[in-house]
């Protein structure tokens, strides 16, 4: 089975058209499937419309967090939440293609991956966010060894047994494949994937993103150079 979790933070106009355009996509593997959207304390009509949404779809469904945690919780409800052998990430705004779905589980069930990033090669972001992405990105490179583009990709794909055995917590998203590679998973790839601009809606991190990255890279990196592993 196929888990395609969405995290949700006040995503009301993007839900019905992401969901059917998963739908399309998926529809043609002809493996059993299930969509989950996260509503992460949303403060629009996110949740009636996934209510709606899941009420006429069998293979949809919504968990709802009480207020707003935060993507790295949302994701991990979802992780836990999840019942596919593969399990697949995107951002609910469009910015990720559904299209790149059939791909990334080949390369999970195929080429044998525990994990695949998206690398958004050509993106469709402001500068004050592209260039200091681009410095996390080698900081984090140099400091897991790890040798991915785009860590931060919201289009990810992960063998079951990384989804359940990594915790992902506080704003940890950014580094996700750190986690899993320090928890022992280290077939590690990466897919070069459309971007594009955010279709409705507004970015819900504002420019505290960069400090909290800072701060996480930190921790992460403790974590690497010190951490005793528990798995
Ligand atoms: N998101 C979430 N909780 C939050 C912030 C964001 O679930 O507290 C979701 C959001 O709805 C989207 C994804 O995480 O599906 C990425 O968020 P966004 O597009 O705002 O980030 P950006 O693309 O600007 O990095
Ligand atoms: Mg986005």
């Amino acid at each position: 089975m196929l888990s395609i979790i969405v995290p949700v933070f006040n995503e009301k106009d993007n839900l019905q058209k992401l969901n059917d355009e998963i739908l399309f996509v998926v529809q043609k593997m002809g493996v059993s499937f299930e969509i989950i959207f996260v509503d992460d304390g949303s403060t629009d009509q996110s949740w009636k419309e996934i209510e709606s949404i899941s009420s006429k779809n069998q293979n949809t469904k919504g968990v709802r967090l009480r207020k707003n945690y935060g993507k790295s919780a949302a994701l991990q409800i979802g992780f836990d939440t999840s019942s596919g052998d593969v399990v697949i990430t995107l951002d609910a705004d469009f910015q990720d293609s559904p299209h790149e779905i059939p791909e990334l589980y080949k390369m999970i069930t195929k080429d044998g991956y525990d994990l695949v990033s998206g690398w958004k090669q050509k993106r469709f972001d402001p500068l004050n966010k592209t260039i200091p992405t681009k410095l996390y990105n080698w900081a984090t490179r140099k400091m897991s060894g790890i040798e991915l583009h785009d860590f931060n990709c919201g289009l990810k794909a992960y063998k079951k047994e990384v989804v359940k055995n990594i915790d992902v917590y506080g704003e940890m998203h950014r580094y996700i494949p750190v986690l899993a590679h320090w928890a022992g998973f280290t077939k590690i790839g990466e897919k070069v994937v459309a971007h594009q601009k955010r279709q409705n809606g507004i970015t819900k991190f504002g420019p505290e993103r960069f400090m909290h990255g800072f701060l996480d890279l930190l921790s992460i990196w403790f974590m690497v150079k010190f951490g005793k592993r528990e798995h």
